[in-house]
């Protein structure tokens, strides 16, 4: 068998293994690189990926390679080559199977009076750089469940702006880097393309400079900026609700340029079906193109997103303390950076090593109980569900108690890490392959249905409320 064949299989067993979190963002985007009479090399996209995995699921992977007669080699890692790895930005296969082109678009030069006499010189900056933080960018994203499905689109779009996803909306709550990624587009495009002509802007400060404009009678000057940009991301747009000037104009800039084959990028906390009173025009063609959900990252997304931001400030954390920050909070990053920060600041004051003592004694305990048990998630999926726990052990079939069933044992699996006939047997049942079936099922759902996600996001926040 080739690496690659045999990576595909090994890929298979770990896919019903792994949390599908856990296996989107460290086993898919690797491969194996080398095997030899003593090693085996895996190749991996980052540091954080291989630390992760060694610390994790080595003696797993050792396992199966044993099983697989691979029984005198040793398992190690090493990183994707630069190459591959432009090749392979997250999970593609996801969104971008269609995407036959690979270089960067080419732009057209757009006949724009505010911009012709600008050199093109990469250095310069006009009044189209003007919002994008060269902070955000597409290495600095961390790629895990919430977020894999987007990095990917904005991917896309990066390389091929106004060819696909157009407009591409991208929705969900605070902190979870929805604004990182629309300006990473806005970087990535650049650096394909230094003449773009970029507009990044809070959907605030549109309504702001509309509102000017209209005041000061510069309308067309307002009109003739947005409608000349080669991009266009506006983040937050859930706040032109109630602004029906705003929205009007808007509508001719999103029309403008939708019709000229540019990009349109936008952010909102919610889908547009749920923005209250936006025109039907204006939510007909926010739907036209791509939308996707964003949700919180995980906990392994989490830690791997803690240790980034701390190796970029060049401060190493153990993994009891990355795991304790993780853990403390669950779902707004913003907030996560904050705490890291505060941790941080503190032990350069003080002169302190950041241990767990030390991240204690500022957060407080550990919100995580030590010993989640697996009655607690039980107990916990069949309230939510308004089930009685009887009834998830109990043997009925109906529709309404297989479901919660298989969330439980879902849970107990992402959560507890607990094994196939454990989980089997903590639900009443003496067959392990039923829990391995269900949890594959649900894994496979949560992906596609929002409405159970929110529902397991809501188990989990509960169990370590
Ligand atoms: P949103 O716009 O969804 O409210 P932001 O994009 O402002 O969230 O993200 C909040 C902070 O968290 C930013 O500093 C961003 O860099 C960081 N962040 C969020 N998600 C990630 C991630 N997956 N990897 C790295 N940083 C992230
Ligand atoms: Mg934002």
């Amino acid at each position: 068998m080739d690496k690659s064949s045999l990576w595909q299989a090994i890929l298979g067993e770990l896919e019903v293994t792994l949390a599908p979190g856990n296996f989107h963002t460290f086993f898919k985007p690797s491969e194996i690189s080398e095997i030899t009479d003593t090693k085996i090399v895996i190749a991996v996209k980052n540091v954080f990926i291989r630390n992760h995995i060694e610390k994790k699921w080595h003696s797993l992977l050792v396992d199966i390679f044993r099983q697989r007669g691979y029984t005198e080699q040793t398992v190690m890692y090493t990183m994707l080559s630069s190459d591959k790895l432009k090749s392979k930005p997250g999970d593609e296969s996801v969104v971008l199977q269609n995407q036959t082109q690979t270089k960067p678009a080419v732009f057209r030069p757009s006949p724009n009076p505010i911009t012709q006499s600008t050199p093109p010189s990469s250095d310069i900056t006009h009044s189209y750089r003007q919002g994008l933080s060269p902070r955000y960018t597409f290495e600095n994203f961390i790629v895990g469940s919430g977020n894999e499905l987007a990095y990917a689109a904005c991917q896309g779009v990066a390389v091929n702006p106004g060819t696909k996803y157009n407009p591409l909306f991208l929705y969900g709550g605070v902190g979870i880097g929805k604004t990182h990624l629309i300006q990473a587009v806005g970087n990535g495009v650049i650096a394909n393309n230094p003449n773009a002509k970029i507009v990044y802007v809070s959907t605030e400060q549109f309504i702001q400079e509309f509102l000017d404009a209209v005041r000061y009678k510069k309308n067309t000057d307002f009109a003739a900026v947005y409608r000349g940009a080669d991009v266009l991301i506006i983040d937050d747009i859930q706040f032109i609700a109630n602004k029906e000037k705003t929205q009007d104009e808007f509508f001719h800039t999103f029309n403008a340029l939708h019709q000229a084959n540019r990009q349109i990028i936008m952010t909102s906390d919610r889908p547009p079906k749920e923005i209250p009173t936006l025109t039907d025009r204006l939510r007909t063609r926010f739907e036209w193109g791509m939308s996707i959900d964003m949700h919180a990252p995980d906990f392994e997304t989490r830690c791997a997103i803690v240790q980034s931001k701390a190796a970029n400030r060049d401060f190493i954390l153990k993994p009891d303390v990355v795991d304790f920050l993780a853990n403390l909070i669950q779902t707004n990053i913003r907030e996560l950076e904050g705490i890291l920060n505060k941790l941080i600041a503190t032990c350069e004051v003080r002169n302190l090593d950041p241990t767990i003592d030390v991240a204690q004694a500022l957060f407080g305990n550990v919100r995580r109980p030590r010993h989640l048990s697996a009655k607690q998630v039980v107990e916990k999926t069949a309230k939510h569900f308004r089930v009685s726990v009887d009834e998830l052990l109990g043997p009925k079939r109906d529709k309404d108690i297989v479901m919660p069933r298989q969330v439980a044992m879902y849970i107990l699996r992402s959560e507890l890490k607990l094994s196939f006939p454990k989980i089997a047997r903590e639900l009443g049942r003496n067959d392990h392959t039923t829990a391995i079936h269900s949890i594959n099922k649900i894994a496979t759902e949560e992906a596609l249905n929002s409405e159970l996600r929110s529902a397991i996001q809501e188990i989990r926040e509960r169990l370590y409320a």
